[in-house]
């Protein structure tokens, strides 16, 4: 019943919260790693972008104004983790939070001696458990040319938020049924120490550094490059590569080879 009532309310907003096709072209075009799609699956993921715009609210903050092509390009970005996943794996928060560019987070946090400091360090994004996902615009754009910035900041955060469904982000999302934690555990944590490893012996990695930071960001840094770069993830750990595989139900690395061989 409660399905049969989900999909009669999917199909309404479907039908009168279209995307109008110049601006889901435009939207498209402007991430260039989502050419490895089909053209049905790319048909799915307009519907739970549709369904992701309907659900969440897209803000701006300190005066910036989120035109159409932004609330697309972000939620195309939202939709891509999750396009055979259900869009439930985004609930339990409300909006995404666009500040024209880097922000000062402002929050507060007490010490073990009981001092209170705020966080006043500039950020180009943040993903809050339970809270908002908040992005810099100008990061968001900076992350279309994956080759320039080497980085995408919505995946980035968007992967935090699946982290977060069972609490603290720790780099264990909780996994599909036909998956063994203690596997993803610990196929992680040994791809994580060597990572950290090389990158504590100042070697030259092809991935954002910045994963060795913990293994939250370790998830996120390298759920970027499974979608944007899939090939080097498959290289470089390849059994993370398959957990990821497993976990988002895709293949992202055997789509983007065919398409260079075009
Ligand atoms: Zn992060």
């Amino acid at each position: 019943m409660f399905t049969a009532y989900r999909r009669w309310r999917e199909r309404r907003i479907l039908r009168t919260q279209a995307i109008p096709e110049g601006l889901w072209r435009e939207s498209l075009e402007s991430l260039p790693f989502l050419a490895m799609y089909t053209d049905s699956e790319i048909a799915r993921l307009r519907e739970k972008v549709v369904l992701f715009l309907n659900a969440k609210s897209i803000i701006g903050a300190r005066g910036h104004r989120v035109t159409p092509r932004q609330r697309v390009v972000i939620a195309l970005q939202a939709c891509v983790l999750v396009m055979n996943l259900d869009l439930m794996y985004y609930d339990g928060w409300e909006s995404v939070v666009v500040y024209p560019d880097e922000f000062v987070p402002g929050w507060e946090w007490e010490d073990d001696a009981g001092v209170v400091h705020t966080n006043d360090e500039r950020m180009a994004g943040e993903a809050i458990e339970r809270g908002p996902v908040v992005l810099s615009w100008a990061d968001v754009e900076a992350s279309q040319d994956w080759d320039a910035a080497g980085m995408n900041l919505a995946i980035h955060e968007f992967a935090h938020k699946l982290d977060m469904r069972n609490g603290v982000a720790n780099g264990c999302p909780p996994l599909p049924p036909e998956m063994a934690p203690h596997i993803w555990k610990r196929t992680m944590m040994a791809a994580y120490q060597h990572f950290q490893k090389r990158v504590e012996r100042g070697e030259r990695v092809a991935i954002d550094p910045y994963a060795a930071e913990s293994p939250a960001e370790f998830f996120a840094v390298l759920s970027e490059v499974f979608f944007v770069e899939p090939q080097l993830l498959r290289h470089e750990y390849t059994a993370v590569y398959q957990q990821f595989a497993r976990f988002y139900r895709q293949e992202p690395a055997a789509r983007s080879e065919l398409l260079r061989d075009d």
